[in-house]
């Protein structure tokens, strides 16, 4: 067992943020270890398996954006790494999913012109606004999809619109498809996709909208076989192959500010670093630092941001392949009548669950070798989880997942009988697994005016937040983030 090392990079978590900038600046020339506290790597992007491994769950990979060559920053990033062979083995989707409306079954491409065709087709006295929302998508969305080039000086912000820009930062995606659309069935049919970026319409605010839009249409939407696991352990290989080193079971629980550099106390190592990169939730850096190392005003510019949204997720397994139970799309969100405008109400009694968009995942579609695997997921929020006693935790738990297959017989009623296999989980076994606050899955909320920029000079310049909490959610997002980062940061101090 190693006990003490002296390295350039200390990094704290191997998500795919922490795994892609590790690999970033091994291949910089800096030394860099990796302390990740569960057993395997990945954060979200791994899986789990049930019946002697005949199982395989993906916990998290549905829409891989940024794939699309020459255009996508993803493709350009792992391009540019040379992760030629991995490259490969994204498969780009042929459509983002089917949603399911008072009836209408409307199932949306995944090519731009395709996509504004489907809708004008269904809302046709909505071609104005369509218009509108692809003119937006095309500026708005590509300038603030962007911004990550534009640290490395790759992307000049377009002036002339900053200013609208900024206005669109400062509303949400609903109040901004009302002034677009004529209708309320467009807008709830266009709300459900805010969830793939772990966002409700009502509450994101429409310039980072539009940039989840552009990623998802233009940048390409792609996935891996393998479960995201597979992918996060090619870029470990890669990391070790180029001289990274990893360890597992080992979360940080403190640090110190020696001055000329950091010293890191793992479960099982002290490591001295000259910066350390901190992928956990910003909170947790806080905890590690002792007491006279302790920033009070950081703490009140994390108290600005809202702990993102987590999920609640049923894994199922059928008897028969999915077409045989007219599943064919690879998703399908399921909107109820009311769509996703729920009230502060309706989320805390529970009628949350009925009125919320319901995905359902056809994992089978993606990769046939996991098994006849289902997935039903909803955002939810750790608020509802976190302070319940282990028997009431069971008992809604439960309750929540009857729920879901419930809504999702009456859109499949074939598969009632078909299950024969099922759990769930919630928003504290995301805590259990990733250590990410309140479990959430998508780091903070992308609220109207949220600047997470004010995260980027944490008070001791050898300590970055390189995370989804600090660059926004999603694996485009975490992967490109750790590779600008650790193209910016190479060039500080070398051991
Ligand atoms: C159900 C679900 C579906 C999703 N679908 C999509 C999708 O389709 N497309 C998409 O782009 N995104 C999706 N996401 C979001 C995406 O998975 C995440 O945004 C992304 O994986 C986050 O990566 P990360 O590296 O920032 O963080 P994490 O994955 O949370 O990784 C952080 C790592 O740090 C470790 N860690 C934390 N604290 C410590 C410590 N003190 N010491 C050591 N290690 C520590 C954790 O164990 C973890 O491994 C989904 C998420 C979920 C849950």
């Amino acid at each position: 067992m190693i006990d003490n090392l002296e390295v350039d990079d200390m990094v704290i978590g191997a998500g795919l943020c922490g795994l892609m900038y590790g690999l970033t600046a091994v291949t910089e020339g800096r030394s860099v270890v990796i302390s990740e506290a569960h057993h395997k790597v990945g954060g979200y992007a791994t899986n789990f398996y049930r019946n002697k491994r005949k199982f395989v769950f993906d916990c998290s990979q549905h829409k891989v954006s940024g794939l699309r060559e020459n255009v996508g920053n993803l493709w350009n990033t792992l391009k540019r790494l040379e992760l030629h062979s991995l490259l490969e083995e994204f498969h780009l989707h042929d459509e983002i999913g089917t949603v399911v409306y008072k009836d209408q079954w409307i199932k949306i491409p995944s090519e731009p012109d395709e996509i504004k065709e489907t809708l004008i087709i269904h809302f046709p006295d909505e071609i104005q606004g369509i218009e509108q929302l692809f003119k937006d998508i095309e500026s708005h969305g590509y300038q603030h999809y962007m911004f990550f080039r534009r640290l490395m000086n790759e992307y000049t912000i377009n002036k002339e619109i900053l200013r609208e820009s900024r206005n669109l930062s400062k509303i949400t995606a609903r109040d901004y498809f009302e002034t677009i659309f004529k209708g309320k069935n467009i807008i709830e049919v266009l709300s459900p996709i805010a969830i793939y970026s772990g966002s409700i319409s009502n509450e994101v605010n429409a310039f980072y909208f539009l940039h989840c839009l552009y990623a998802m249409f233009y940048g390409g939407q792609a996935y891996v076989k393998g479960t995201g696991q597979h992918l996060s352990d090619v870029l470990l290989k890669e990391f070790v192959d180029r001289g990274g080193i990893i360890l597992k079971k080992n979360q940080v629980h403190e640090m110190e500010d020696c001055r000329d550099y950091m010293l890191v106390k793992t479960r099982k190592n002290v490591i001295k670093a000259q910066q350390v990169i901190a992928t956990c939730p910003p909170e947790d850096v806080l905890k590690m630092l002792r007491k006279e190392d302790y920033i009070e005003d950081f703490q009140n510019v994390i108290n600005n941001f809202e702990v993102g949204w987590g999920h609640f997720c049923v894994y199922l397994v059928i008897s028969v392949p999915p077409e045989e139970i007219d599943i064919f799309s690879p998703e399908y969100l399921l909107v109820s009548d009311s769509g996703d405008d729920f009230t502060r109400e309706d989320f805390e009694n529970d009628r949350y669950y009925d009125l919320f968009t319901l995905s359902v995942s056809n994992y089978h579609r993606f990769d046939p070798a996991g098994g006849y695997v289902l997935q039903l997921v909803m955002l939810d929020h750790g608020d509802r989880w976190f302070h319940l006693l282990e028997e009431e935790y069971l008992t809604r738990k439960q309750k929540i997942q009857d729920k879901f297959i419930k809504r999702a017989f009456k859109t499949f009623p074939k598969l009632e009988g078909k299950i024969i296999y099922s759990e769930s989980s919630t928003p504290k076994t995301n805590y259990k697994f990733t250590l990410a606050t309140k479990g959430s899955a998508f780091a903070y909320k992308m609220l109207p005016k949220t600047n997470l920029s004010l995260l980027n000079n944490f008070p001791n310049d050898k300590i970055k937040l390189v995370s989804t909490w600090a660059g926004g959610p999603g694996y485009e997002t975490a992967m490109c983030f750790g590779f600008t980062q650790g193209k910016l940061l190479s060039k500080t101090t070398k051991v």
